[in-house]
């Protein structure tokens, strides 16, 4: 073999092998710039499903066809068009599925023949009872008295008809009537939860109820003012109430303490009368707050919002 024809099949191996490598080096290249492509578009479709049906829950129970639409509509935000996404509401109106679907037409893999690829995310988020919170206000509600919806006397003047001494005043973070003002005021700023201890509070504090509920309620800005029919999300008219049973009596067989049994929420429309014919009313609504949901909590309106999947 001469030294010229050894050179030319060294140079045939040396083009076969870059032609090779050539190969290899798109094949990655198409790999990486394409799954990073896909990666992005997964993230941001992931991202923008999961806030859609966040957001689309929190109209849940009350308004669900409202909570589709919601959810849509934060889609479409955040970059998810009405083509691509979809939103179904599970039959028990308390949580929603989304699914979303995009053809993402690839770079780089088009060489190796594959041109688009579909990128498929889904989420789910659900409202829950929560199991505790803090900001509630010191009434307590028994849960056999507990209703939904209607017009109701929150706490009455006269005391509780069926444990005689005890008018509905809660001691929260301590006892007295300046206390007690405050948390309604405010609310109590402490965590309660549900299977806590609370001391009732004595004498039916007519003065300091008067107080803290007119606050509340001239802390409405809206027009019109919140009422049980239209209200604004986060309007101080709306309170968090715990729902209780009576846990002790005391020796005179009147309410000592109560145990907490689960979380309502309140909106409170009016004050009226004085002394023994003060009243509270409003009515208890459905209503979703950033607390922790439960699975095993009573159910009595006031929810948190997760996402599940
Ligand atoms: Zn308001």
């Amino acid at each position: 073999m001469s030294l010229s024809n050894f050179r030319s099949n060294e140079e045939g191996s040396v083009s076969t092998l870059v032609a090779l490598l050539m190969v290899v080096l798109v094949g990655t290249l198409a790999l990486v710039t394409d799954a990073g492509l896909l990666y992005i578009n997964q993230g941001k479709m992931h991202n923008a499903l999961d806030s859609a049906v966040l957001a689309g829950v929190r109209e849940l129970p009350a308004n669900p066809q409202e909570a589709l639409q919601v959810a849509g509509n934060y889609g479409s935000l955040n970059g998810l068009s009405t083509e691509e996404a979809s939103f179904q509401l599970d039959s028990d109106q308390h949580s929603i599925s989304g699914y979303a679907e995009r053809q993402v037409e690839l770079g780089f893999a088009r060489a190796l023949g594959f041109t688009s690829k579909i990128v498929a995310v889904s989420a789910k988020a659900r409202i829950a009872p929560i199991s505790s919170t803090g900001g509630v206000v010191p009434f307590g509600v028994i849960e056999g008295n507990f209703t939904f919806g209607q017009e109701i006397t929150l706490k009455e003047g006269a005391g509780d008809q069926e444990y005689n001494g005890w008018f509905g005043a809660l001691s929260l973070g301590g006892s007295g009537a300046h206390i007690y003002r405050d948390n309604i005021k405010y609310g109590y700023p402490e965590e309660i939860s549900i299977g806590d201890i609370i001391d009732i509070e004595a004498g039916n504090m007519s003065g300091p109820t008067r107080a803290g509920v007119e606050y509340r309620l001239n802390q409405c800005e809206h027009i019109p003012q919140c009422s049980i029919n239209s209200y604004v999300e986060g309007c101080p008219r709306i309170l968090i109430v715990p729902i209780v049973n009576i846990e002790e009596l005391n020796e005179s067989g009147h309410p000592f303490t109560v145990k907490v049994k689960g979380f309502g929420a309140f909106l409170v429309e009016e004050y009226t009368g004085n002394g023994n014919d003060n009243q509270v009313r409003g009515a208890f609504i459905q209503y979703v707050i950033p607390g922790k949901p439960s699975s095993d909590a009573g159910d009595f309106g006031l929810y948190g919002v997760q996402l599940i999947e």
